[in-house]
Parts: structure tokens; C-alpha cells; sequence
């Protein structure tokens, strides 16, 4: 199954010179969902981990439904001020824009591993601040899934000098 062609391309969205890659045209179609996570599911095996983690709001469609299929605990990272009770949190710079996400402190154990899902990655920096948040708990980053790279931008190349990182549709950035 040909995943790519189930991505929405949008120009300048949501500023000039973003090209933005829409999942939501993916997940609208069951068949091509269900693609989705079983590959997912294949590519975690090659790793050993305890819990799952995405990153808000796309990462949680991909990363709840892998957690409820390898009945492994799920962990939300979560924008500035949506987590209710005492957090960790770290800024980073977007591909547009700054921001800060947090997890609550009780969410990981020392020495836990952790696979980190998102939907997209760009310049990387979403996934570092990510990566960071499971450090600073205390716990270790087992790998990195995405679904699509965009693989001009070098994400991927930097954070695989320090992780394992795997993903399923390469698009270029621009
Ligand atoms: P980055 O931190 O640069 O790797 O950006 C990754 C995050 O921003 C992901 O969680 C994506 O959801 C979002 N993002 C960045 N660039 C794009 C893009 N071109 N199309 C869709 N989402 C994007």
C-alpha cells in the first residue's frame, strides 16, 4: 500500500514557505490507518521499551492506538499548561514558532524506556524537546517512530547521532 499518496500537501500553511503535510487525509481512510499502525507496530518490535509517549496533538492518534495494540502504558507530552498536576517542562524552537511541552513528573519510574511517537519530523527540535522531557524524568529514550520525515531537513540525521530513529514515508520540506 502506497502510504504517500494518502498525505495532503498544503502550500504556505500555516505561513508562507511551509509545505505542510496533512495526516488528516490518512486517517480518514481506515484502510490506510490500519497500515499505518500495524507498520508502526512492526518497526517497534525492533526495540526493547516499557512505555509509549507521543507528542501532542497528532502523535496521540498514532501513539494511543500502538500502546492499546502492545498493552504497553501511554504517556502524554503535552503543551504549556494542559497537564493538571506537577510537570517537567522544556522550550524549543518549531519549524514555526517557539513552544514548550511538559509531562507530569509522575509519568515515568528512573531507568524506564520509552518509544517516542509523533506524526511528523521536521528540524528535529519537537523531538529533542521530547527526548529531553524523558531525560529529565529520569528515564531513557528507546527510539523514535514517525510516520513521515521529511528528510531535507535533517532531523532525523541529528537525532540519530544519539538515538534510534525510524520512519515510514519520506517527503522532502519544501
Ligand atoms: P520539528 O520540531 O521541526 O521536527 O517539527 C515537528 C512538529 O511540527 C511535528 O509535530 C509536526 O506535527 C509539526 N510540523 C512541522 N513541519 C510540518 C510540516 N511541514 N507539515 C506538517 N506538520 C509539520
Amino acid at each position: 500500500m502506497d502510504l504517500k499518496k494518502y498525505i495532503r500537501s498544503i502550500p504556505d500553511y500555516p505561513k508562507k514557505g511551509i509545505l505542510f503535510r496533512d495526516i488528516s487525509t490518512l486517517i480518514k481512510d481506515e484502510i490506510a490507518f490500519e497500515e499505518v499502525i500495524n507498520q508502526i507496530v512492526k518497526k517497534s518490535k525492533k526495540f526493547s521499551f516499557d512505555k509509549v509517549a507521543a507528542i501532542e496533538s497528532r502523535g496521540f492518534v498514532f501513539a494511543s492506538a500502538v500502546s492499546y495494540l502492545l498493552k504497553k502504558p501511554f504517556i502524554m507530552l503535552r503543551k504549556k499548561n494542559k497537564l493538571p498536576a506537577d510537570v517537567h517542562s522544556v522550550n524549543f524552537n518549531l519549524e514555526y514558532g517557539t513552544a514548550t511541552i511538559e509531562v507530569h513528573k509522575d509519568s515515568l519510574n528512573e531507568n524506564e524506556k520509552v518509544l517516542i511517537i509523533d506524526d511528523l519530523i521536521a528540524t528535529g527540535g519537537t523531538a529533542e524537546a521530547a527526548a529531553k522531557l524523558i531525560e529529565i524524568s529520569h528515564a531513557k529514550v528507546a527510539a523514535f517512530i514517525f510516520v513521515i520525515n521529511l528528510f531535507d531537513l535533517n532531523g532525523t540525521e541529528n537525532l540519530k547521532k544519539k538515538y534510534n530513529v525510524e520512519s515510514l514515508i519520506d517527503f522532502p520540506g519544501h
